[in-house]
């Protein structure tokens, strides 16, 4: 099952991603994630990428289509994936599109986080991941806090900010990007009846633990 989160920064993709894959064994590919930690061990590719990154612009497609291209092929993909952060475009999607057909599987489920921009930019700002690169959980000071202030539940270590969610240009130049190049994806799949919305939002109580739930009982139905 090919499963694609959707939705700004700051929704919760990662949070009901990581969730998805917990439960179901899919592994949860995550574009930024890959790069982080190209970026940490200072590959070419980490180098390359890094110079979009950092000022918050979406790193080309020559570098990101085989990266995930390649990551479908992985053994733990057989069954499928959750992707998270791809596509980001419509020429990936369509470019995704194509991948699959060869594989022959196709996009089964398109999950869409809408979530209030007072709230997103709130949820981005107290963002915090575990700097052990082999554990990346994510936190949020104020919603999803650490057991211990600064230091991962789950390893010990560090937490830090990423550097991109302490740059308000950079904070500002991807929402930006998501709503002039990534939100055209919502139509694309509507168009595809692979479409699902989900509000998440404090005001209606309902967070990534809670869509992530419903969407866990879906796909048991499905299989
Ligand atoms: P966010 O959703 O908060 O921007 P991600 O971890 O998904 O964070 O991505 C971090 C950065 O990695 C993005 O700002 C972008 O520069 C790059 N990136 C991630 N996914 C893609 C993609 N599909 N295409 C191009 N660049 C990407
Ligand atoms: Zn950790």
């Amino acid at each position: 099952m090919i499963i694609i989160m959707l939705g700004a920064q700051g929704t919760g993709k990662g949070t009901v991603a990581g969730i998805l894959s917990k439960e179901t064994g899919m592994p949860q590919v995550s574009t930024g994630d890959i790069f982080r930690k190209n970026i940490n061990d200072k590959t070419k590719l980490g180098v390359e990428a890094d110079k979009y990154i950092s000022k918050g612009n979406l790193v080309p497609d020559d570098i990101t289509v085989p990266m995930v291209e390649d990551r479908l092929t992985w053994d733990d993909a057989k069954n499928g994936v959750i992707l998270d952060g791809f596509p980001r475009t419509i020429e990936q999607a369509e470019k995704l599109d194509a991948i699959l057909e060869k594989m022959g599987k196709k996009v089964d489920l398109v999950v869409n986080l809408v979530t209030p921009r007072e709230e997103i930019i709130d949820r981005m700002v107290t963002r915090r991941i575990c700097s052990n690169k082999n554990c990346k959980a994510g936190y949020n000071t104020k919603l999803n806090p650490p057991k211990v202030e600064g230091i991962c539940d789950k390893c010990g270590s560090p937490l830090i900010q990423r550097e991109d969610d302490s740059d308000p240009e950079a904070i500002n130049r991807r929402l930006e990007i998501y709503e002039e190049k990534t939100s055209p994806l919502v139509k694309y799949y509507e168009n595809k009846g692979v479409l699902q919305t989900e509000n998440v939002s404090l005001s209606i109580n309902r967070m990534g633990a809670d869509v992530a739930r419903d969407l866990l009982e879906q796909i048991r139905q499905r299989n």
